[in-house]
């Protein structure tokens, strides 16, 4: 064989994917290496995810990725619209803010 194009079979692949469940499943781990594993499990398990979407999957889950308050950092794309003052702003937030800054305003009146 002249230098297969695959370097990792997918039964390698599987059998550390496998490795990996053990790990997290096993009582004689601690947190840190549940946690650990868990982590590399589902960063694969994302990564399958977006290989199965469409072009289209892909775009609607780019744009809803942008979805996210600046002012809490949380995400606004399954907030009703009522609770938005935009796709980046939670009603309560920018509310939250004003407040603030009336406050710091008449402190300094
Ligand atoms: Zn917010």
């Amino acid at each position: 064989m002249s230098g297969g194009i695959t370097k990792i079979s997918p039964q390698m692949m599987i059998a550390e994917l496998t490795n990996w469940n053990i790990e997290i499943n096993s009582p004689y781990n601690d947190g840190w290496t549940v946690q650990h594993y868990q982590k590399q499990l589902d960063e694969m398990i994302a990564y399958f995810d977006r290989l199965k979407m469409t072009d289209e999957e892909k775009d609607f889950e780019d744009e809803k990725s942008k979805w996210v308050c600046q002012e809490c950092n949380k995400p606004t794309f399954e907030t009703d619209f009522d609770y938005l003052v935009s796709p980046t702003m939670h009603l309560g937030c920018q509310l939250q803010m004003e407040k603030e800054v009336d406050e710091i305003l008449e402190d300094n009146a």
